[in-house]
């Protein structure tokens, strides 16, 4: 039984090199379920491209990259803190790269591994880690400084990352570690920082050719039901004659009933309205498509696979098919990638 992500690799590594190609300074970023390929894929993938730099979300991930083949720089993206014993035991090693976002984290490693590399991380509309103009200047006594990073968000500005950029130059010369320009905005940073520049790409690098990566999932049985008969861990009666299908694809590889989704827009207010309205006839959409058409839970998704409604005389699928499943790759961990 499984949940496989199928890779068109030829379109895939094209992608890759086309993108790297285009973003100078490029630093391919893999962290977490390596953005729905693991960790070990992606180390490898990072290895075939002309990059000296790879990064990671956390210090845990460091070993798995390098277990899978990385052997160049690494920087650790999530910020050190006090405590954090494996971003601490990272500090001496010569080939990592420590993010740090407040002063007195600084001062630390100071005392702790005054020869350390370190990345500095300025405060941007994110709010999320980093320093402010108030923090600076600082003193790096002997620490080796490898730049400045600036996180925007999605879709950030050109003009944030030029007055963030300038103002820490303002401090002290070094490399600006962007994420989240236009490749456009980025060449335009480039050319007025007037220092090297670095740009940090994971979804755009690993997940920007959809049409080379499939998603599917295995039907691993098929029972006719009749209604009002009771069904699954929660005995809910059929709400008229059909099928259910069990399907591959659980909580455990992070089917969830709904996807969480920013909800800027609208529409996507209304299309959340609409499931509610589904789910509180007790009807949830699934991501697993049966005969061109998503298809409800039957019940919640089970730890490693799914009970679906089918409603109609033939259930349009046998034991063995693989169906399409849509996945959000960053929390999907599939049992099988197949590079093809
Ligand atoms: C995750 C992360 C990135 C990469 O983000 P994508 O949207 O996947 O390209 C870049 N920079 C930082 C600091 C990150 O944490």
């Amino acid at each position: 039984m499984t949940l496989r992500l199928t890779v068109a690799t030829s379109q895939w590594r094209a992608h890759q090199r086309s993108l790297i190609a285009d973003v100078p300074g490029a630093v391919p970023v893999a962290k977490g379920n390596g953005y729905g390929f693991g960790l070990d894929v992606l180390a490898v993938e990072a290895s075939k491209l002309r990059t000296d730099a790879l990064a990671v979300g956390i210090a845990q991930e460091v070993a798995t990259v390098r277990a899978a083949g990385w052997n160049r720089d690494v920087v650790v993206l999530n910020p050190w803190r006090p405590g954090d014993t494996a971003a601490t035991d990272l500090l001496a090693d010569p080939r990592v790269i420590t993010m740090v976002s407040r002063a007195s984290d600084l001062e630390s490693i100071q005392h702790s591994h005054p020869h350390a590399r370190v990345q500095l991380e300025i405060q941007t509309s994110m709010h999320r880690h980093g320093m402010l103009g108030s923090d600076l200047p600082l003193d790096l006594g002997t620490l080796q400084f490898e730049g400045w990073s600036i996180h925007l968000p999605s879709e950030g500005s050109l003009k944030e990352a030029t007055a963030l950029a300038s103002m820490a130059l303002s401090c002290r010369r070094g490399a600006i570690w962007m994420s989240h320009l236009s490749v456009a905005d980025y060449r335009v940073l480039r050319t007025s920082v007037g220092v090297q520049t670095r740009m940090r790409i994971g979804t755009r690098l690993w997940l920007g050719a959809p049409s080379a990566l499939e998603t599917t999932a295995t039907v691993l049985d098929v029972h006719r039901i009749s209604r009002g008969e009771r069904l699954g861990y929660h005995q809910t009666k059929a709400p008229r004659d059909g099928f259910i299908v069990i399907v591959s694809g659980g909580t455990a590889h992070g089917i969830a009933l709904a996807a969480p989704v920013p909800q800027r827009s609208l529409r996507q207010r209304g299309v959340t309205v609409a499931e509610g309205l589904m789910a509180a006839a007790g009807r949830t959409l699934s991501p697993f498509t049966i005969a061109g058409r998503k298809r409800p839970f039957a019940e919640p998704p089970h730890m490693h696979s799914s009970m679906l409604w089918m409603t109609g005389a033939e259930p349009g699928v046998e034991v063995g098919d693989e169906i399409p499943v849509t996945c959000r790759m960053t929390t999907t961990s599939f049992d099988e990638v197949i590079l093809t």
